[in-house]
């Protein structure tokens, strides 16, 4: 049986049902309100971020040094190619790379004129790297070995400097996807003139083993020279955004 008490109690619980709901459907569209303006933010600041590291590129100088030139070959390949000319040909892709991403690039040869005595010469390229205080230097080489079978780029970089062994390490991951069979690893040399006379980070890519008929062909073609040169733009840039 109702009795009237009862029947506004019922009518009482729903009407407070009723603005209970209202008071959820307000937190909801609260909350949803919320959310867009936080990834709205979100999105305003990490914009803000990429930009800064984007001018934090321009800031950025890399001496770029093909090895050898002019008088002095270099290592001679089992294909007769010469070191100093495949060192020339990777650094000038590597530049062109590096400039795409913003990155000012001072480079000590452009092309094979480079003073005749070989001791003039690195002292050149060693108070260029110093005048210029770069954020790295890097040095473009071939390898050799007395076994032909040895083959792989390797990354060498001076002992002291824990910025140049990062920068190699980085480097040397990004050339091991150009080659998986390359098994080699950074190694730390602190007998280099070059790099012993550098005052800044000082990295020596060495791009493969001109005594190893297979890769001495390789480092010849230029879409060799390209997945070279892409991988070591790669490491530097992974580096510079560490
Ligand atoms: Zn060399």
């Amino acid at each position: 049986m109702f009795s009237p008490s009862f029947a506004y109690i019922c009518n009482k619980n729903a009407w407070s049902m009723c603005v209970k709901r209202k008071i959820e459907l307000f937190m909801v569209l609260f909350l949803l309100i919320g959310a867009i303006v936080a990834s709205w933010k979100l999105s305003e600041l990490t914009a803000g971020v990429s930009k800064e590291q984007k001018s934090k590129k321009n800031d950025v100088v890399i001496v770029v040094d093909p090895g050898h030139g002019g008088e002095d070959p270099g290592k001679v390949g089992v294909n007769d190619v010469l070191e100093k000319d495949l060192n020339l040909q990777v650094s000038q892709k590597v530049i062109a790379l590096l400039e795409e991403v913003g990155i000012r690039i001072v480079t000590t040869r452009e092309d094979d004129n480079v003073p005749t005595a070989k001791k003039e010469d690195l002292e050149q390229r060693i108070k260029l790297i110093n005048d210029t205080n770069p954020t790295l230097a890097l040095c473009i080489h071939q390898n050799s070995y007395p076994d032909p079978a040895i083959k792989g780029a390797q990354v060498f970089y001076y002992t002291p400097s824990e910025e140049a062994k990062a920068a190699a390490t980085i480097v040397q991951e990004e050339l091991r996807t150009v080659d998986p069979s390359n098994t080699r690893a950074i190694k730390a040399n602190d007998t280099y003139y070059m790099l012993k006379n550098t005052k800044v980070p000082t990295i020596i890519v060495e791009c493969g083993f001109l005594t190893n008929p297979e890769e001495a062909e390789k480092l010849t073609q230029e879409e060799y020279q390209n997945q070279l040169a892409n991988a070591i733009c790669e490491g530097i840039i992974k580096w510079l955004d560490k």
